[in-house]
């Protein structure tokens, strides 16, 4: 290999296992760190302020850590096959190193890129890194891919995992000009929300240990509590490789090892959890069609009837049932959901308000700091009920009883719905009586909840004739 060589850091802005950094540096003296930063400007259909703006201070955090080690992080701005292209006539590189992506998008420019690369007669090296276990690794005994969550986390368990690499000390880099580090003026953006949570991989690893010492033991008996922190809040973190998904895995196990049977069942559901991602990861990488269509072929086609009108008192969480409202206000002022509302929200939308659930899918991709696609349309399918659900179609989760269960004294609802704070928690836990309001200035329910599942249940039978 050539004096020179280029890593692409693309959902992996670390210098802690990285495997492609790793492997580049490994590989030559010298290496180029470069993100290519993408041209759009204004709103984008798929991304929005808080995820920009977490991932414009994880750029910067890297370029500190990079520094550290000898070297500093190059940005470049455009179409990233074209960017690397003037990279390689600069620097002279003879490779360049990449950790592949399962989204359809970033799969179309690593196919545009081998083809740039044979025509300049470079190396490409890619690699796994987002994922235990990529796209065709866990599969069944006939050698075909899982539908199922259940038995593919069962194969997925029993294959050897991949081991950690070191964590970069030194890199030596040539010198050569770059952009400014993007901000969101970069892409025409205004403010984030205000309680986005520190980005960079120094305060993921912080949480990472945090959860490690004082979350793990008790994940499994709390996570669905919306309410305080009960889960590792780590989402964000994985979505951009701040943290290598080996790492966390194999400190999981660890800690197990000195916990007791509680607590090593609660380490246990944890890494169900990194299943479920990686379950979605491969649905998206094997079936691309997801993004369009639903993944159930029975529902393809169907009618969501509901109105625009009812998709905005959603978005602005005026909806009239509190723990839906409760939901979409922690959204918009944190740019987070907790699983257990983003459930309710979602299943809400579509079984609730009959709307498509590729509305709720692209208003979360907007909103979320940890929007990813796969994780997010396999969470929308699955709530819609047209996706990788065991259950069919006729779960339909009250609102009501989903809140007697998970929120029983309304902390969760009184924090972020401030006109309900003087309501006595038990008048939360019901729809009020027809035409009654709560307080003055928050809505009545927009539907009837079993007027509303009855229309749901129509809707999927029609589908199905
Ligand atoms: C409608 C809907 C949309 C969603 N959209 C996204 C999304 O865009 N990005 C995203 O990362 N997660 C998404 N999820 C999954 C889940 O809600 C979040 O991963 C989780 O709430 C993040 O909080 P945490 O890190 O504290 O999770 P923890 O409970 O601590 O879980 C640990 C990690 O496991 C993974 N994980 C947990 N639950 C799931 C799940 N159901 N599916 C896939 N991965 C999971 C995440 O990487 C998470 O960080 C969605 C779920 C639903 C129902």
């Amino acid at each position: 290999m050539g004096k020179t060589v280029i890593h692409w850091f693309r959902r992996d802005l670390r210098i802690t296992d990285n495997t492609a950094l790793h492997a580049a540096s490994k590989a030559s003296e010298s290496v180029v760190p470069v993100y290519i930063s993408s041209g759009w400007k204004n709103n984008h259909h798929w991304t929005g302020s808080n995820r920009q703006s977490f991932l414009c201070g994880s750029l910067s955090a890297l370029d500190g850590n990079l520094r550290a080690v000898g070297s500093r992080l190059v940005i470049r701005q455009g179409d990233a096959v074209a960017e690397l292209e003037k990279l390689v006539a600069e620097t002279g590189a003879s490779a360049i190193f990449y950790n592949r992506d399962p989204d359809p998008f970033g799969r179309s420019v690593e196919e545009r890129l081998a083809k740039t690369a044979a025509r300049l007669g470079i190396e490409i090296h890619a690699f796994k890194d987002i994922a235990i276990h990529e796209r065709r690794e866990v599969l069944t005994g006939a050698g075909e891919t899982f539908r199922v969550f259940t038995p593919y986390s069962k194969a997925w368990e029993k294959l050897p995992k991949p081991p950690i690499v070191e964590r970069i000390k030194k890199l030596t880099s040539p010198n050569i000009s770059s952009l400014e580090l993007p901000t969101l003026a970069s892409w025409g953006l205004p403010p984030a929300a205000g309680g986005v949570l520190e980005p960079g991989e120094k305060a993921a690893r912080e949480r990472m240990r945090e959860f490690l010492d004082r979350g793990l033991a008790r994940y499994g008996a709390n996570r669905d509590i919306p309410f305080g922190r009960h889960t590792s809040r780590l989402s964000q973190d994985l979505r951009f490789g701040l943290l290598s998904i080996r790492e966390l895995h194999q400190a999981c196990l660890q800690k197990a090892d000195s916990l007791d049977a509680a607590g090593r069942g609660s380490a246990m559901k944890y890494i169900a959890e990194l299943v479920w991602r990686e379950f979605y990861m491969q649905i998206l990488w094997n079936y691309p069609e997801v993004l369009a269509q639903e993944f159930n072929p029975k529902y393809r086609g169907m009618k969501w009837p509901g109105t625009l009108a009812n998709f905005e008192k959603w978005k602005n969480g005026e909806t009239g049932f509190p723990i839906v409202d409760a939901a979409m206000r922690e959204l918009r002022e944190t740019g987070f959901m907790h699983n257990r509302t983003r459930m309710i929200a979602a299943m809400f939308l579509t079984k609730d308000l009959h709307l498509d659930w590729r509305l709720g899918e692209q208003y979360f991709m907007q909103t979320l700091v940890d929007g990813e696609i796969a994780s997010n349309n396999g969470g929308w399918q699955w709530s819609a009920g047209t996706g990788a659900d065991a259950a069919p179609y006729f779960r339909i989760q009250n609102p009501w009883s989903q809140t007697k269960r998970f929120d029983p004294d309304a902390a969760y609802i009184k924090k972020w719905v401030p006109e309900l704070r003087d309501v006595p928690a038990e008048k939360l836990m019901d729809a009020p009586p027809p035409g009654v309001r709560l307080v003055k200035n928050y809505p009545p329910p927009v539907v009837d909840h079993s007027a509303a599942r009855d229309i749901t249940l129509e809707l999927f039978k029609s589908s199905l004739s």
